[in-house]
Protein backbone atom coordinates (compact mmCIF):
# COMPACT_ATOMS: atom_id res chain seq x y z
CA UNK A 1 0.00 0.00 0.00
CA UNK A 2 1.46 3.39 -0.55
CA UNK A 3 1.88 5.42 2.46
CA UNK A 4 0.53 8.97 2.59
CA UNK A 5 2.81 11.99 2.84
CA UNK A 6 2.14 15.66 4.10
CA UNK A 7 0.92 18.08 1.69
CA UNK A 8 3.48 19.60 -1.28
CA UNK A 9 5.06 22.53 0.72
CA UNK A 10 4.02 21.77 3.59
CA UNK A 11 6.49 20.66 6.52
CA UNK A 12 6.85 18.21 9.99
CA UNK A 13 9.07 20.05 12.26
CA UNK A 14 10.68 17.86 14.15
CA UNK A 15 13.09 17.96 17.68
CA UNK A 16 15.69 19.25 17.68
CA UNK A 17 14.78 22.11 15.12
CA UNK A 18 11.59 22.68 17.46
CA UNK A 19 14.01 23.61 20.05
CA UNK A 20 15.09 26.43 17.70
CA UNK A 21 11.36 27.44 16.59
CA UNK A 22 10.88 27.91 20.64
CA UNK A 23 13.78 30.13 21.06
CA UNK A 24 12.73 32.43 18.00
CA UNK A 25 9.68 32.62 19.27
CA UNK A 26 10.18 33.38 23.13
CA UNK A 27 12.74 35.76 22.17
CA UNK A 28 10.30 37.47 20.32
CA UNK A 29 7.81 37.51 22.55
CA UNK A 30 10.36 38.71 25.18
CA UNK A 31 11.11 41.67 22.92
CA UNK A 32 7.57 42.51 21.92
CA UNK A 33 6.58 42.29 25.84
CA UNK A 34 9.10 45.11 26.60
CA UNK A 35 7.61 47.51 23.42
CA UNK A 36 4.17 46.99 25.48
CA UNK A 37 2.77 44.67 22.65
CA UNK A 38 0.06 42.23 23.50
CA UNK A 39 -0.57 38.78 22.09
CA UNK A 40 -3.69 38.50 19.86
CA UNK A 41 -4.86 35.05 18.02
CA UNK A 42 -6.79 35.77 15.12
CA UNK A 43 -9.02 32.18 13.79
CA UNK A 44 -6.88 30.92 10.63
CA UNK A 45 -9.82 30.33 8.78
CA UNK A 46 -11.80 33.87 7.37
CA UNK A 47 -14.66 35.20 4.88
CA UNK A 48 -12.20 35.29 1.78
CA UNK A 49 -14.31 38.90 1.21
CA UNK A 50 -11.61 40.72 3.92
CA UNK A 51 -8.58 39.20 1.60
CA UNK A 52 -10.35 40.47 -1.32
CA UNK A 53 -10.96 43.77 0.09
CA UNK A 54 -7.83 44.22 2.55
CA UNK A 55 -5.21 42.48 0.74
CA UNK A 56 -6.52 43.90 -3.11
CA UNK A 57 -7.97 41.79 -5.78
CA UNK A 58 -5.32 42.01 -8.44
CA UNK A 59 -2.79 40.93 -6.11
CA UNK A 60 -0.79 37.56 -6.53
CA UNK A 61 -1.87 36.33 -3.13
CA UNK A 62 -5.43 37.15 -3.93
CA UNK A 63 -5.56 36.64 -7.55
CA UNK A 64 -3.69 33.09 -7.54
CA UNK A 65 -2.14 31.81 -4.24
CA UNK A 66 -5.09 31.64 -1.58
CA UNK A 67 -6.80 28.18 -0.68
CA UNK A 68 -10.59 28.94 -1.16
CA UNK A 69 -13.81 27.34 -0.84
CA UNK A 70 -17.23 27.13 -0.69
CA UNK A 71 -18.38 26.29 2.76
CA UNK A 72 -21.82 24.84 2.33
CA UNK A 73 -24.71 26.05 4.30
CA UNK A 74 -25.42 23.01 7.13
CA UNK A 75 -28.73 24.15 8.64
CA UNK A 76 -31.34 25.96 7.14
CA UNK A 77 -29.96 29.08 9.43
CA UNK A 78 -26.44 28.94 7.56
CA UNK A 79 -25.76 30.67 4.22
CA UNK A 80 -23.27 29.48 2.26
CA UNK A 81 -20.05 31.43 2.73
CA UNK A 82 -16.87 31.65 0.97
CA UNK A 83 -13.68 31.31 2.92
CA UNK A 84 -9.87 31.05 2.84
CA UNK A 85 -7.50 29.98 4.50
CA UNK A 86 -5.61 33.28 5.74
CA UNK A 87 -2.27 33.72 3.51
CA UNK A 88 -1.31 36.84 5.88
CA UNK A 89 -2.28 38.30 8.99
CA UNK A 90 -2.81 41.95 8.95
CA UNK A 91 -6.41 41.91 7.40
CA UNK A 92 -7.53 39.73 9.98
CA UNK A 93 -5.80 41.75 13.23
CA UNK A 94 -7.26 45.31 11.59
CA UNK A 95 -10.97 42.84 11.07
CA UNK A 96 -10.56 42.30 15.21
CA UNK A 97 -10.23 45.58 15.96
CA UNK A 98 -13.16 46.73 13.89
CA UNK A 99 -15.18 44.26 15.55
CA UNK A 100 -14.45 43.97 18.82
CA UNK A 101 -14.14 48.28 18.28
CA UNK A 102 -10.63 48.71 19.86
CA UNK A 103 -10.39 51.77 18.72
CA UNK A 104 -12.96 52.84 21.17
CA UNK A 105 -10.71 52.91 23.87
CA UNK A 106 -8.79 55.88 22.28
CA UNK A 107 -6.08 54.21 23.02
CA UNK A 108 -3.21 52.71 20.55
CA UNK A 109 -3.04 48.76 20.24
CA UNK A 110 0.20 47.25 20.00
CA UNK A 111 -0.59 43.87 19.39
CA UNK A 112 1.65 40.66 18.14
CA UNK A 113 0.99 37.66 16.75
CA UNK A 114 2.43 34.23 15.81
CA UNK A 115 1.37 31.28 13.36
CA UNK A 116 1.01 29.70 10.03
CA UNK A 117 -0.32 31.19 6.83
CA UNK A 118 -1.29 29.79 3.49
CA UNK A 119 -0.22 30.57 0.03
CA UNK A 120 -0.28 28.35 -3.20
CA UNK A 121 3.22 29.36 -4.72
CA UNK A 122 5.73 27.09 -6.12
CA UNK A 123 7.05 25.62 -3.36
CA UNK A 124 11.46 25.81 -2.81
CA UNK A 125 13.71 26.45 -0.29
CA UNK A 126 12.38 29.20 2.37
CA UNK A 127 9.37 29.14 0.11
CA UNK A 128 6.27 27.19 1.43
CA UNK A 129 2.54 26.96 1.10
CA UNK A 130 2.44 26.82 4.76
CA UNK A 131 4.49 29.08 6.88
CA UNK A 132 4.91 30.74 9.94
CA UNK A 133 4.50 34.48 10.23
CA UNK A 134 5.98 36.73 13.42
CA UNK A 135 4.09 40.06 13.30
CA UNK A 136 2.79 42.90 15.16
CA UNK A 137 0.80 45.66 14.28
CA UNK A 138 0.39 49.21 16.11
CA UNK A 139 -2.88 50.80 15.39
CA UNK A 140 -5.45 53.16 16.94
CA UNK A 141 -7.52 56.50 16.02
CA UNK A 142 -5.12 59.83 14.54
CA UNK A 143 -6.01 61.15 18.50
CA UNK A 144 -4.26 57.51 19.84
CA UNK A 145 -0.89 59.01 18.13
CA UNK A 146 -1.14 56.15 15.50
CA UNK A 147 -0.38 57.94 12.74
CA UNK A 148 3.84 59.72 14.10
CA UNK A 149 7.02 58.91 12.78
CA UNK A 150 8.05 57.95 16.11
CA UNK A 151 5.61 54.77 15.74
CA UNK A 152 7.22 53.64 12.51
CA UNK A 153 10.90 54.33 13.79
CA UNK A 154 10.32 52.68 16.94
CA UNK A 155 8.82 49.78 14.93
CA UNK A 156 12.03 49.66 12.71
CA UNK A 157 13.81 50.18 15.97
CA UNK A 158 12.16 46.95 17.55
CA UNK A 159 13.14 44.71 14.96
CA UNK A 160 16.56 45.82 14.81
CA UNK A 161 16.39 45.04 18.79
CA UNK A 162 14.69 41.25 17.72
CA UNK A 163 17.61 40.42 15.23
CA UNK A 164 20.23 41.64 17.82
CA UNK A 165 18.62 39.56 20.74
CA UNK A 166 18.32 36.48 18.33
CA UNK A 167 22.89 37.36 17.30
CA UNK A 168 22.00 38.09 13.71
CA UNK A 169 24.53 40.12 13.02
CA UNK A 170 24.09 43.50 10.88
CA UNK A 171 25.62 43.00 7.56
CA UNK A 172 29.17 45.66 7.47
CA UNK A 173 31.90 45.74 5.53
CA UNK A 174 33.52 43.66 8.43
CA UNK A 175 31.50 40.49 7.89
CA UNK A 176 31.66 41.03 3.97
CA UNK A 177 28.13 42.00 4.31
CA UNK A 178 26.74 38.83 5.45
CA UNK A 179 23.75 39.94 7.81
CA UNK A 180 20.88 41.89 7.37
CA UNK A 181 19.99 45.28 5.73
CA UNK A 182 17.16 47.29 6.60
CA UNK A 183 15.69 48.91 2.79
CA UNK A 184 12.60 51.24 3.51
CA UNK A 185 10.93 53.77 1.13
CA UNK A 186 7.97 56.11 0.96
CA UNK A 187 4.96 55.08 -1.20
CA UNK A 188 2.76 57.86 -0.27
CA UNK A 189 -0.48 59.23 1.45
CA UNK A 190 -3.91 57.87 -0.60
CA UNK A 191 -3.90 60.96 -2.05
CA UNK A 192 -0.34 60.56 -3.75
CA UNK A 193 -0.13 57.24 -4.61
CA UNK A 194 -3.13 57.22 -7.37
CA UNK A 195 -0.87 60.34 -9.18
CA UNK A 196 2.12 58.05 -9.22
CA UNK A 197 0.03 55.21 -10.42
CA UNK A 198 -1.15 57.39 -13.29
CA UNK A 199 2.51 58.82 -14.38
CA UNK A 200 3.64 55.16 -13.97
CA UNK A 201 0.79 53.66 -16.18
CA UNK A 202 1.03 56.77 -18.65
CA UNK A 203 5.54 56.34 -18.63
CA UNK A 204 4.73 52.39 -19.26
CA UNK A 205 2.59 52.81 -22.21
CA UNK A 206 5.05 53.47 -24.75
CA UNK A 207 8.16 50.64 -23.41
CA UNK A 208 5.16 48.04 -22.62
CA UNK A 209 5.64 45.91 -25.09
CA UNK A 210 9.55 45.65 -25.10
CA UNK A 211 8.93 44.07 -21.70
CA UNK A 212 8.31 40.07 -19.79
CA UNK A 213 4.87 38.81 -20.33
CA UNK A 214 4.42 38.66 -16.51
CA UNK A 215 4.80 42.60 -16.28
CA UNK A 216 3.16 43.59 -19.25
CA UNK A 217 0.38 42.25 -17.35
CA UNK A 218 0.88 43.77 -14.58
CA UNK A 219 1.51 47.27 -16.05
CA UNK A 220 -2.29 46.55 -17.02
CA UNK A 221 -3.30 45.52 -13.76
CA UNK A 222 -1.23 46.59 -10.93
CA UNK A 223 1.57 49.10 -12.39
CA UNK A 224 3.85 49.27 -8.67
CA UNK A 225 4.27 45.50 -8.98
CA UNK A 226 6.42 46.34 -12.48
CA UNK A 227 8.98 47.74 -9.64
CA UNK A 228 9.30 44.64 -7.74
CA UNK A 229 9.98 42.86 -11.25
CA UNK A 230 13.32 40.75 -10.80
CA UNK A 231 13.40 40.26 -14.83
CA UNK A 232 17.04 40.83 -15.72
CA UNK A 233 16.22 42.05 -19.27
CA UNK A 234 13.44 44.75 -17.68
CA UNK A 235 15.55 46.23 -15.52
CA UNK A 236 16.86 49.03 -17.65
CA UNK A 237 13.20 50.23 -18.69
CA UNK A 238 12.07 49.97 -15.21
CA UNK A 239 15.23 52.25 -13.67
CA UNK A 240 14.09 55.11 -16.09
CA UNK A 241 10.25 55.12 -14.53
CA UNK A 242 9.56 57.82 -12.80
CA UNK A 243 10.25 58.11 -9.01
CA UNK A 244 7.73 57.87 -6.58
CA UNK A 245 9.90 60.44 -4.32
CA UNK A 246 8.59 63.04 -7.06
CA UNK A 247 5.11 62.22 -6.37
CA UNK A 248 4.92 62.95 -2.72
CA UNK A 249 3.07 65.66 -0.87
CA UNK A 250 4.50 67.86 1.49
CA UNK A 251 3.04 65.64 4.68
CA UNK A 252 4.47 62.44 3.24
CA UNK A 253 7.84 64.05 2.56
CA UNK A 254 8.20 65.55 5.57
CA UNK A 255 6.76 62.00 7.79
CA UNK A 256 9.47 59.88 5.86
CA UNK A 257 12.22 62.73 6.93
CA UNK A 258 11.05 62.02 10.02
CA UNK A 259 11.38 58.59 9.88
CA UNK A 260 14.56 58.47 8.83
CA UNK A 261 15.99 61.10 11.67
CA UNK A 262 14.44 59.03 14.56
CA UNK A 263 16.24 56.16 13.25
CA UNK A 264 19.31 58.13 13.00
CA UNK A 265 19.02 59.15 16.42
CA UNK A 266 18.47 55.45 17.21
CA UNK A 267 21.51 53.48 15.51
CA UNK A 268 19.90 52.11 13.35
CA UNK A 269 21.26 51.47 9.91
CA UNK A 270 19.03 51.28 6.64
CA UNK A 271 18.91 52.10 2.80
CA UNK A 272 16.03 53.81 1.33
CA UNK A 273 15.35 51.85 -2.14
CA UNK A 274 12.96 54.33 -4.04
CA UNK A 275 11.98 50.91 -5.82
CA UNK A 276 10.67 49.33 -3.07
CA UNK A 277 6.85 49.17 -3.17
CA UNK A 278 5.96 45.70 -1.54
CA UNK A 279 3.04 43.45 -3.00
CA UNK A 280 -0.24 44.32 -1.14
CA UNK A 281 -2.32 46.96 -2.18
CA UNK A 282 -2.89 48.62 1.17
CA UNK A 283 0.55 49.99 2.01
CA UNK A 284 1.07 53.64 2.61
CA UNK A 285 3.69 56.24 3.14
CA UNK A 286 6.63 54.03 5.09
CA UNK A 287 7.13 50.74 3.70
CA UNK A 288 10.16 48.23 4.44
CA UNK A 289 11.64 44.97 3.77
CA UNK A 290 14.95 43.54 5.73
CA UNK A 291 16.76 41.29 3.86
CA UNK A 292 19.49 39.02 4.97
CA UNK A 293 22.36 37.30 3.07
CA UNK A 294 23.31 33.93 4.79
CA UNK A 295 20.87 30.57 4.34
CA UNK A 296 18.24 31.89 2.57
CA UNK A 297 19.57 31.87 -1.19
CA UNK A 298 16.67 33.39 -3.60
CA UNK A 299 14.42 33.78 -0.94
CA UNK A 300 16.40 36.49 1.28
CA UNK A 301 13.81 38.48 2.31
CA UNK A 302 13.35 37.91 5.66
CA UNK A 303 10.44 40.33 7.01
CA UNK A 304 8.29 42.83 5.51
CA UNK A 305 6.05 45.68 6.24
CA UNK A 306 4.69 49.03 6.41
CA UNK A 307 2.23 51.40 7.35
CA UNK A 308 -1.68 50.64 6.49
CA UNK A 309 -3.52 53.95 7.11
CA UNK A 310 -6.33 53.27 5.07
CA UNK A 311 -6.96 49.54 5.92
CA UNK A 312 -9.46 49.83 8.35
CA UNK A 313 -11.59 51.92 6.38
CA UNK A 314 -11.21 49.94 3.31
CA UNK A 315 -13.23 46.90 5.60
CA UNK A 316 -15.80 49.16 6.85
CA UNK A 317 -14.40 50.14 10.26
CA UNK A 318 -13.03 53.97 11.47
CA UNK A 319 -10.13 55.81 10.57
CA UNK A 320 -7.32 53.92 12.76
CA UNK A 321 -3.93 54.38 10.78
CA UNK A 322 -1.45 51.84 11.89
CA UNK A 323 1.95 50.69 10.92
CA UNK A 324 3.03 46.65 11.38
CA UNK A 325 5.49 43.75 9.84
CA UNK A 326 5.56 40.28 9.26
CA UNK A 327 8.44 38.22 9.99
CA UNK A 328 8.79 34.88 7.58
CA UNK A 329 9.38 32.61 10.76
CA UNK A 330 11.09 29.28 8.53
CA UNK A 331 13.66 32.04 6.96
CA UNK A 332 14.81 33.40 10.32
CA UNK A 333 15.08 29.47 11.67
CA UNK A 334 17.08 29.19 8.36
CA UNK A 335 19.40 32.47 8.61
CA UNK A 336 20.26 30.88 12.39
CA UNK A 337 20.75 27.25 11.22
CA UNK A 338 23.28 28.78 8.66
CA UNK A 339 24.85 30.93 11.13
CA UNK A 340 24.94 28.16 13.34
CA UNK A 341 26.47 25.51 10.69
CA UNK A 342 28.79 28.50 9.89
CA UNK A 343 30.47 28.97 13.64
CA UNK A 344 30.74 25.64 14.02
CA UNK A 345 32.42 24.91 11.03
CA UNK A 346 34.93 27.50 11.75
CA UNK A 347 35.31 26.62 15.20
CA UNK A 348 36.39 23.23 13.84
CA UNK A 349 33.54 21.77 15.92
CA UNK A 350 30.13 19.73 14.89
CA UNK A 351 27.43 21.05 16.65
CA UNK A 352 26.38 19.29 19.77
CA UNK A 353 22.94 18.94 20.73
CA UNK A 354 21.87 20.03 23.99
CA UNK A 355 22.18 17.16 26.68
CA UNK A 356 20.17 15.97 29.14
CA UNK A 357 20.67 16.67 32.73
CA UNK A 358 20.57 12.79 33.89
CA UNK A 359 19.36 9.09 32.40
CA UNK A 360 18.44 7.31 35.17
CA UNK A 361 19.35 3.33 34.66
CA UNK A 362 17.25 0.68 36.36
CA UNK A 363 19.17 -2.47 36.88
CA UNK A 364 16.21 -5.04 36.56
CA UNK A 365 12.29 -4.51 36.21
CA UNK A 366 11.89 -4.76 40.07
CA UNK A 367 13.53 -1.17 40.06
CA UNK A 368 11.78 0.61 37.39
CA UNK A 369 8.94 1.88 40.04
CA UNK A 370 11.52 3.07 42.27
CA UNK A 371 13.23 4.90 39.11
CA UNK A 372 9.93 6.43 37.95
CA UNK A 373 9.23 7.71 41.24
CA UNK A 374 12.99 9.35 41.02
CA UNK A 375 13.05 10.97 37.66
CA UNK A 376 9.65 12.35 38.72
CA UNK A 377 11.18 14.01 42.08
CA UNK A 378 13.93 15.40 39.89
CA UNK A 379 11.75 16.12 36.96
CA UNK A 380 9.63 18.51 39.06
CA UNK A 381 12.51 20.14 40.62
CA UNK A 382 13.32 21.33 36.85
CA UNK A 383 15.85 19.16 36.26
CA UNK A 384 15.74 16.90 32.43
CA UNK A 385 15.46 13.26 32.66
CA UNK A 386 15.18 10.35 30.64
CA UNK A 387 14.66 6.70 32.15
CA UNK A 388 15.93 3.68 30.80
CA UNK A 389 13.79 0.10 31.23
CA UNK A 390 15.44 -2.40 33.61
CA UNK A 391 15.39 -4.87 31.01
CA UNK A 392 18.05 -3.24 29.35
CA UNK A 393 21.57 -4.70 30.05
CA UNK A 394 23.72 -2.30 31.73
CA UNK A 395 26.07 -1.78 28.58
CA UNK A 396 23.25 -0.59 26.26
CA UNK A 397 22.16 2.12 28.95
CA UNK A 398 25.42 3.17 29.56
CA UNK A 399 25.94 4.34 25.72
CA UNK A 400 22.16 5.63 25.40
CA UNK A 401 23.18 7.85 28.66
CA UNK A 402 26.59 8.91 27.34
CA UNK A 403 24.68 9.72 23.87
CA UNK A 404 21.67 11.90 25.52
CA UNK A 405 22.86 12.68 29.10
CA UNK A 406 25.69 14.39 31.00
CA UNK A 407 25.29 11.61 33.88
CA UNK A 408 23.94 7.96 34.35
CA UNK A 409 22.21 7.65 37.57
CA UNK A 410 22.36 3.62 38.03
CA UNK A 411 19.93 2.23 40.63
CA UNK A 412 20.22 -1.43 41.24
CA UNK A 413 19.18 -3.83 44.20
CA UNK A 414 21.15 -2.09 46.94
CA UNK A 415 20.97 1.13 45.55
CA UNK A 416 16.96 1.33 45.66
CA UNK A 417 17.08 -0.39 49.03
CA UNK A 418 19.72 2.32 50.56
CA UNK A 419 18.29 5.25 49.02
CA UNK A 420 21.43 6.22 47.85
CA UNK A 421 22.61 5.82 43.82
CA UNK A 422 25.72 5.44 41.53
CA UNK A 423 26.08 8.52 39.73
CA UNK A 424 28.57 8.73 36.76
CA UNK A 425 29.29 11.76 35.39
CA UNK A 426 30.87 11.55 31.43
CA UNK A 427 32.83 14.57 31.19
CA UNK A 428 35.58 14.14 34.16
CA UNK A 429 34.25 10.15 34.21
CA UNK A 430 33.91 10.66 37.88
CA UNK A 431 31.76 7.47 39.45
CA UNK A 432 30.41 7.84 43.25
CA UNK A 433 27.96 7.51 45.30
CA UNK A 434 24.69 10.37 45.99
CA UNK A 435 22.06 10.30 48.61
CA UNK A 436 18.72 10.60 46.66
CA UNK A 437 18.01 13.33 48.74
CA UNK A 438 21.36 14.90 47.49
CA UNK A 439 20.52 13.87 43.36
CA UNK A 440 18.91 17.26 42.80
CA UNK A 441 22.15 19.26 43.96
CA UNK A 442 24.52 16.67 42.64
CA UNK A 443 23.08 15.97 38.81
CA UNK A 444 22.03 20.47 38.27
CA UNK A 445 25.64 21.16 39.26
CA UNK A 446 27.26 19.17 37.03
P1 LIG B 1 4.49 39.33 3.07
O1 LIG B 1 3.33 38.91 3.96
O2 LIG B 1 4.35 38.85 1.65
O3 LIG B 1 4.85 40.76 3.23
O4 LIG B 1 5.75 38.50 3.62
C1 LIG B 1 6.40 38.78 4.81
C2 LIG B 1 7.47 37.75 5.03
O5 LIG B 1 6.87 36.46 5.15
C3 LIG B 1 8.44 37.60 3.86
O6 LIG B 1 9.49 38.52 3.98
C4 LIG B 1 8.93 36.18 4.04
O7 LIG B 1 9.97 36.12 4.99
C5 LIG B 1 7.72 35.47 4.61
N1 LIG B 1 7.03 34.70 3.56
C6 LIG B 1 6.13 35.15 2.66
N2 LIG B 1 5.69 34.14 1.87
C7 LIG B 1 6.32 33.02 2.29
C8 LIG B 1 6.32 31.64 1.90
N3 LIG B 1 5.53 31.20 0.92
N4 LIG B 1 7.12 30.78 2.57
C9 LIG B 1 7.91 31.20 3.58
N5 LIG B 1 7.96 32.48 4.00
C10 LIG B 1 7.19 33.38 3.38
Amino acid sequence: MSTIKAVRGTRDLLPPETALWNRVEQTARDVFRRYNFGEIRTPVLEATELFARGVGEETDIVSKEMYTWEDRARAASEKAQSLTLRPENTAGVVRAYIEHKLGDTGQLQKLYYIGPQFRRERPQKGRYRQFFQIGAEVIGPSSSGSESPLRDAEVLEMLAALLDALEIPRASEANDWKGWKLQLNSVGSSTDRPRYVAALREALLPVRDRMCPDNQRRAETNPLRVLDSKDEADQEIIDALPKIADYLDDASKDHFAQVLAALDACGVPYMVNPRLVRGLDYYTRTTFEFTVDVGLGTQNALLGGGRYDGLSEMLGGPRAPGIGFAIGEDRLVLTLQALEEAAAASAGEVSIMPKLDAYLAPLSPAQNAAALSLARDLRSSGLSVEVGDGSFRLKKSFETADRVARSIVILGEDEVAQSVATVKTFASNEQRKVPFADLRMALATE
